[in-house]
């Protein structure tokens, strides 16, 4: 299901530029307990609040250890079958360091 999985693929990372950079603000969650981790959190956070759009947390290895994850009900279910949710992709494609694990999008079929 080549084509299926790159339809998929095009509509969350177009939906992560339409959709999510323009309502959300995306921060970086410092934690200032215990060292340095390899596993950096962010908050999806809605600008919109009188939409109730919830709020979500990305998680992303600096290392590229394990796949990004998204607490979002789409993310879950990314989690089993590879692949990101827009949020994950909204978080890579605003941050340097970590934009090029966009990449793994298109090593993969789904
Ligand atoms: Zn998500």
């Amino acid at each position: 299901m080549r084509e299926k999985a790159s339809y998929d693929r095009d509509t969350r990372i177009s939906r992560a530029l339409r959709d999510v950079l323009p309502k959300y603000d995306i921060k970086e969650v410092i934690e200032t307990r215990g060292s340095v981790s390899d596993l950096v959190k962010f908050r999806v956070k809605s600008k919109v609040p009188e939409k109730a759009l919830s709020d979500y947390e990305v998680v992303v290895s600096r290392e590229w250890k394990v796949p990004p994850s998204c607490n979002c009900p789409d993310g879950a279910r990314r989690a089993s079958v590879a692949g990101y949710c827009k949020h994950t992709i909204a978080v890579l494609l605003t941050n340097s360091e970590l934009s090029c694990q966009m990449i793994e999008l298109y090593l993969r079929d789904n």
